[in-house]
């Protein structure tokens, strides 16, 4: 009788232990209010969900090259005529106004996606509006994988090069490494290629160049092979973030994707972290990419979205992250799984707040005073940290507004703020705090976020803005291209 009690108490603790986070979790999906948020028409907005602006035309570019290029000079001689600025939109993911101008002219991209593979030199030259989930779908029936992107499939190629984006590939610098050549439409309707070679001045201006100097049409990319890559995850203190990254990722030529994570709970605030290594495996049989489960990407979102201002779900997702990446340690994928991850994984659908993005690249040898000097910053009273990621990004020689002129590690900090004055005004107080602390680590700040950071910190971080500037009045000097970014900095 008294081992059937025993086991009446197992279970009880069992089934209390499960259904505290599913409530919480089923808490979490009940408080959404999944108001789809429909932008008016005439008006355009971007991932900040904050830069509603009232536009002159939204002019989506046909399928085919020939009709694109007809279409777009014909844009541009109107624009000229007018004066009406044109922007330029990929998925917009960038949240500082970059793809928009107060009643200017917005052309949509996305519908130029043409791919075609090069399979003996391995290059693929893919239509400037296609997502990395495209070409990841198209490159996988070769065995072809992308060889730099962002940590999400769901950016479009020209908008990546042009914030010139990095992503978790190891020991890589940023996107511009895997860019062979691209055409461009000029200010005034021409096609120019662009090169190491070929146009240079204008190739490096270009990438990183927040569609200041020109359309870019048809990208030639380098690929890899998609191989089998087999995770392990490391869990370890922040302090020694450095030297697991050395012995486990660095200096292992294996090693093909490494990211890191900082422990945001309030308990152990930055104190602990993870190291997720993904390396070459042995075993040979390829997996084919298979369609997104719906049922999981939900459960992971309400696991993340259960951690805004709560300590709870903080820690929940702590401890289910490291303990799930234990339990799939050694478990293998394929490059392109690995790669083809939706930003719908973390998406936010109460209308009252927004999820904001910044990033730091700071370098080695400020690391841990880095992370020591954050603690005296963060947590903010009311702009909520939902996640801090670390990735390695190697010395930039391609782009004229880089941002790493040396080896460096990017911070990724994930915020939630309501979209209210106040949180405004303290969001704007914490974005120029924490840029300021990263010039003093002789570091720099993102370029594709809020424009929130005061043109002197831009001017310490990015000492070649003024060049940058100048060559933008060379290329195009009736600005025929405008943006929100180019209005605050230049
Ligand atoms: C959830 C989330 C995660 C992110 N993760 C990463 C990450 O891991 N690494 C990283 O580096 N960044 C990351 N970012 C930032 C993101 O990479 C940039 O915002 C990038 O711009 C995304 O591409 P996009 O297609 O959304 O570009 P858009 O926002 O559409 O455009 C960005 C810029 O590119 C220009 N542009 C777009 N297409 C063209 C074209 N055909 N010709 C000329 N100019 C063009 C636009 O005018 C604009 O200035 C992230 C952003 C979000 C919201």
């Amino acid at each position: 009788m008294k081992k059937k009690h025993f086991a009446y108490i197992i279970l009880f603790g069992i089934i209390v232990f499960i259904s505290i986070p599913i409530l919480h979790l089923v808490k979490t999906y009940l408080s959404e209010d999944k108001t789809k948020i429909h932008t008016p028409k005439g008006y355009t907005n971007d991932a900040s969900r904050l830069d509603l602006t009232s536009v002159d035309s939204i002019v989506n570019v046909p399928t085919t090259k020939t009709e694109m290029i007809n279409q777009l000079r014909e844009i541009i001689q109107y624009s000229t005529l007018k004066h009406i600025p044109i922007s330029i939109a990929g998925a917009k993911h960038s949240m500082g106004g970059h793809t928009m101008y107060p009643n200017g002219i917005i052309l949509n991209m996305r519908p130029y996606k043409n791919m075609q593979l090069d399979t003996i030199n391995n290059v693929l030259t893919i239509g400037s509006g296609a997502l990395w989930e495209d070409a990841i779908n198209y490159l996988d029936s070769f065995h072809k994988s992308v060889a730099v992107m962002q940590a999400f499939s769901s950016f479009s190629i020209g908008g990546s090069i042009s914030v010139n984006g990095h992503g978790w590939q190891k020991t890589s610098p940023p996107i511009s490494s895997s860019v062979v050549s691209f055409s461009l439409m000029n200010c005034k309707g021409e096609i120019l290629n662009c090169s190491r070679t070929e146009n240079k001045e204008l190739f490096s201006l270009v990438l990183g160049g927040y569609g200041l100097f020109g359309i870019i049409l048809d990208v030639k990319l380098k690929v890899v092979d998609n191989e089998n890559l087999q995770f392990k995850l490391y869990k370890l203190k922040a302090t020694e973030y450095l030297s697991y990254f050395k012995k486990y990722a660095s200096d292992d030529k294996n090693v093909k994707l490494v990211f890191g994570r900082l422990n945001i709970s309030e308990k152990n605030f930055l104190e602990n972290a993870t190291l997720d290594v993904f390396r070459t495996s042995t075993i040979a049989q390829q997996k084919k990419i298979t369609k997104p489960n719906h049922t999981l990407t939900e459960v992971k979102r309400l696991v993340f979205r259960n951690s805004v201002k709560s300590e709870y779900g903080k820690k929940l997702r702590w401890d289910l992250e490291t303990a799930m990446g234990g339990f799939a340690n050694n478990d293998c994928f394929s490059r392109n799984e690995i790669l083809n991850d939706n930003v719908a994984l973390i998406e936010n659908k109460d209308t009252s707040s927004t999820d904001i993005l910044h990033e730091y690249f700071i370098p080695e040898r400020h690391f841990n005073e880095y992370i020591a000097a954050l603690k005296n910053v963060l947590p903010s009273k009311s702009i909520d940290l939902l996640n801090i990621t670390i990735r390695g990004v190697y010395k930039d020689t391609d782009s004229y507004m880089r941002y790493a002129n040396e080896n460096v590690f990017g911070f990724v900090f994930l915020f939630n703020q309501k979209k209210t004055a106040a949180q405004e005004v303290e969001m704007k107080r914490l974005t120029q705090q924490l840029a300021e602390m990263a010039v003093r680590m002789e570091g720099t700040y993102y370029l594709p976020y809020r424009l929130q950071i005061d043109k002197k910190t831009f001017r310490k971080s990015y000492p070649q803005s003024e060049g940058f500037f100048k060559l933008k009045l060379k290329y195009d000097p009736h600005e025929v291209f405008k943006n929100k970014f180019y209005d605050y900095y230049k």
